[in-house]
């Protein structure tokens, strides 16, 4: 029996199983629902040992439990694959925005419906039909690669002891190559990979002028007001072109190669559309990039905030004692957090005046930006075979966002492929969270296809 046929066959137990491992609220941010994320992790296992994984462990860490399992492949030689998924699900609230009990789920037609149903557990429990398929197909007792899986408990919650559990255990998670399967593809009909996330590095810049208000009266005019100041910071922030200001800030960039600039334009993109969902009446950013280009290969300035002086109702003659102001960075490859911060504060204190005191404050290391290689054979084989399983051309697209993908690369030293079949309008994090049945399916069979051709080398 082919991949496929073995696929379809056994649709019916892959759709139950989901929905029995859905109906376990693992809700990593809320202290009340730890015991059914330690639940969650319980029932992968019992899954993954009934699938013929030999080596399937529940790793601790100072959270939440993850989930490592391990099947050797016949031939020692073989690479060595590792899935990185994760178990852990977003709060259902609101709750009465669902039409249906988000820990119920609730089949309609060919969709699943229920938290966690695209992220990310449809997309890890294709990965065990995957490998069924290809057993099945391949006639072997043992897959073609030696096959790791590793689903954290904490990514919902921002992944906060991962990178220490991949340093702590970088021996057994070895590899060749990780496969992310926690991201979306264009649309149904037009099939992609991810090909790079951004990273994030988030801060609050506060102004100090006067220790207290001053009487505009008396002394405005004549002293710094800290409020003006903090505007001309931030209108400073982007040239006229859309650049980034803030010297040194793209020194780091990587441009955005032909090919795969070639693959963007290419996607079916409604600009229209687009600004619709965005509730914005016109599109801007920086010069001489597309508007795909500006939110996946780009990096930015966001002011996310601003506050000073005097907001309440009626007029107040003050010069404010004090501005402040959020700001947060996407950041792109190889945009390193730190050397971002250091630009940031260098950038906001050369350019505050006399009489004015600046501090800024980052709230944390950030998260470093990570792509993959596009002419690598990883990324070669891994769009052949899902080519092959959708049966049409696979695009490349980028995530926006931030996630923990980059330490997966960093600390265990493989390059990252992205096989994954969310879609961008299953409402992840959002009520009525729901995955397409008919895409896990090409997903477990992509991975099929993939661990025969990276066994082979193709
Ligand atoms: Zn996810």
């Amino acid at each position: 029996m082919d991949a496929r046929g073995y696929i379809e066959e056994h649709r019916g137990e892959f759709v139950a199983a989901l929905k029995e491992w859905l109906a376990i609220p693992s809700v990593s941010a809320d202290p009340d629902r730890h015991g059914d994320v330690r639940r969650s992790a319980e029932w992968l296992v019992r899954h993954l040992e009934r699938t013929g994984f030999p080596t399937v462990e529940v790793w601790e860490t100072p959270g939440l439990p993850a989930v490592f399992a391990e099947w050797p492949a016949a031939d020692p030689s073989a690479p060595t694959v590792l899935v990185y998924g994760h178990h852990d699900v977003q709060p259902a609230d609101p709750a009465e925005e669902w039409d249906t009990a988000p820990f119920t789920p609730v089949e309609q037609g060919e969709r699943l419906i229920g938290r966690g149903a695209s992220d990310d557990k449809g997309q890890v429990l294709f990965h065990a039909l995957g490998v069924r398929a290809g057993l099945a197909a391949s006639g072997a007792d043992a897959p073609p690669v030696t096959l790791k899986l590793l689903i954290e408990g904490e990514e919902e919650s921002g992944s906060p002891n991962f990178a220490d559990l991949l340093r702590d255990r970088r021996d057994r998670l070895r590899c060749d190559v990780v496969v992310v399967s926690d991201t979306t593809m264009w649309a149904a009909d037009t099939p992609s990979m991810c090909v790079g996330m951004r990273g994030l590095t988030d801060c609050q810049v506060d102004l100090y002028g006067p220790d207290r208000d001053l009487h505009s009266g008396s002394f405005g005019g004549a002293v710094p007001n800290p409020a003006a100041a903090m505007a001309d910071l931030l209108s400073g922030l982007h040239d006229a072109d859309g650049r980034i200001a803030v010297p040194g800030f793209y020194d780091d960039v990587v441009e955005i190669g032909e090919e795969e600039r070639d693959l963007i334009a290419r996607l079916p993109f409604d600009e229209a559309e687009w600004l619709a969902t965005a509730s914005s009446s016109a599109a801007s950013g920086e010069a001489g990039y597309s508007t795909l280009e500006r939110t996946w290969v780009r990096p930015t300035a966001e002011i996310n905030g601003m506050w000073s002086g005097h907001t309440g109702s009626g007029g107040k003659t003050i010069v404010p004692q004090s501005a402040h102001a959020k700001l947060s960075f996407r950041l792109v490859p190889d945009q390193e957090p730190l050397r971002i911060q250091q630009a940031v504060r260098a950038y906001v204190e050369a350019n505050v005046p006399d009489g004015v005191y600046a501090q800024v404050s980052f709230s944390g290391p950030g998260v470093r930006p990570c792509a993959s290689d596009l002419s690598s054979t990883a990324v070669r084989a891994a769009r052949a075979a899902m080519s092959r399983a959708f049966g049409t051309e696979v695009l490349f697209t980028r995530e926006g966002g931030s996630g923990p993908e980059a330490d997966l690369a960093d600390i265990l030293g493989a390059p990252l492929v992205f096989v994954a079949v969310g879609l961008d309008d299953d409402r992840i994090h959002a009520p009525n969270e729901k995955v397409e049945v008919p895409l896990l399916l090409k997903g477990a069979e992509s991975a099929a296809y993939l661990w025969e051709d990276l066994a082979r080398g193709a």
